[in-house]
């Protein structure tokens, strides 16, 4: 391939400690990428692995002019090292994959026949999931099936990364935290076509997995903030009208969106019960025209909150800031925990000091909605923001470049 001819594939890798599957891994993904008779590059991202990985991409990017590797300054995340490789990417189809050798890169062609259906998203499905049954493929399918209907989207596997792409789509999703596991959801925001294969996997034969069950409770948190992210900003594509060069855009706000509305009119009856209730039981009647506040406040942050969305063009506000980088863009995970405790407490409190729990439980609320609230702000600002550090770029056209912020 000519060092100034833009690939017409790029396989992203992201890599944390995966010094003795780098190697085999990119020799076989050279292998198929031949087959296929089409300009490619690999990319890997390196991300600030403190084992020998980032060596043995080195020394095979001398002899490999079709390797490209990204080392981050310190660890990021695999969510981050993917956003990187999307960013950095410049094939018009992106294959991206785990760096383990538990995807195979012998399904890539098949992924982007599929993608040449007109579909502009194709996800793996590792429908015989080769790691631990109680630990990773249960709590995976619940967490899979709960996701499909809640967003929608009927996906078997959202946390397979063997995925292909259209250039063009991905490069316009915002991905952060560990929104790699929602990638599906969040491409409908971009109006992404979606379809699904049945992908080989096998068991990790070197190094760790990186994540433990305490994924579990965080894709829970993660799926209420993408329900709310996906209510207000996606658009579902009008399938029977589908074109490739029309497709919805990013960041529009649903017009039928209307949760602030909602609220605002379910708080109404909650008031006239808790009135009406307050000479009778009075912790019931507290309690009704707690959730009534409650209820009120959450609208009107809610509506606050998507007027700021919409004018937060130039700068971060203060509390932007304070949501993306005082709580890691992912507020509902710092408050979302909070208000259920403090919810929690208020519900056992009540018994005792009828004056104090219901007050606690509306606190809980809204200190929950407040995480929400946070994560609407961190999405709008999402794609102003970047998470990784890039130290050394070994690109395609055989140049080091050392980058400072720049990226
Ligand atoms: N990974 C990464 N950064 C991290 C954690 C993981 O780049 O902070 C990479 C890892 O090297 C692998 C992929 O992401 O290539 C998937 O990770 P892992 O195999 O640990 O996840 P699992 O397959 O157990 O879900
Ligand atoms: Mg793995």
């Amino acid at each position: 391939m000519d060092a100034t001819q833009k690939p017409y594939l790029s396989i992203v890798v992201p890599v944390y400690n995966e010094e003795e599957n780098v190697r085999p891994l990119f020799e076989k993904i050279r292998e198929v990428c031949e087959t296929i008779g089409r300009t490619y590059e690999v990319l890997f991202v390196d991300d600030g692995s403190v084992d020998n990985t980032f060596e043995v991409l080195s020394e095979l990017r001398n002899h490999e002019p079709c390797l490209a590797v990204i080392r981050f300054q310190e660890n990021a995340g695999q969510t981050a090292a993917m956003a990187a490789g999307f960013e950095f990417a410049q094939g018009e189809r992106i294959i991206s994959m785990d760096g383990d050798l538990q995807n195979d890169p012998a399904d890539i062609p098949r992924l982007l026949q599929k993608l040449d259906e007109d579909y502009d998203l194709v996800c793996g499905w590792r429908r015989e999931r080769q790691d631990k049954f109680w630990t990773r493929r249960v709590p995976s399918v619940v967490a899979n099936w709960i996701i499909s209907k809640v967003t929608g989207i009927a996906i078997h596997d959202n946390g397979c990364s063997l995925k292909a792409y259209r250039s063009e789509i991905i490069k316009q999703v915002p991905l952060y935290g560990e929104m790699h596991r929602f990638i599906p959801a969040m491409s409908t925001v971009v109006g992404a076509r979606i379809a699904e294969i049945v992908v080989k996997h096998h068991p990790r034969q070197f190094g760790t997995s990186k994540y433990g069950l305490g994924r579990v409770w965080r894709v829970v948190l993660d799926i209420l903030a993408f329900k709310l992210i996906l209510s207000i900003f996606a658009r579902q594509p009008n399938s029977k009208n589908r074109s490739s060069t029309q497709r919805p855009y990013q960041n529009q706000i649903n017009p039928k969106f209307n949760v602030y509305r909602a609220a605002g009119l379910l708080s109404l009856p909650f008031f006239l019960i808790g009135s009406l209730l307050i000479n009778v039981t009075l912790i019931t009647g507290i309690s009704c025209i707690g959730i009534c506040v409650s209820l009120m406040l959450v609208s009107l942050i809610t509506g606050w909150s998507l007027a700021k969305a919409q004018r937060e063009a130039a700068d971060l506000s203060p509390l932007a800031s304070f949501f993306i980088y005082r709580c890691a863009r992912r507020p509902i995970r710092i408050f979302g925990p909070l208000g259920v405790m403090l919810l929690l407490l208020g519900s056992i409190l009540t018994f005792k000091f009828p004056h104090i729990g219901p007050i606690l439980i509306c606190i809980g609320v809204v200190v929950f909605f407040f995480g929400l609230f946070g994560e609407i702000i961190a999405y709008a600002n999402a794609k102003r923001v970047i998470d990784y550090t890039v130290e050394i770029f070994l690109n395609a056209k055989d140049e080091v470049k050392r980058a400072e912020n720049s990226y």
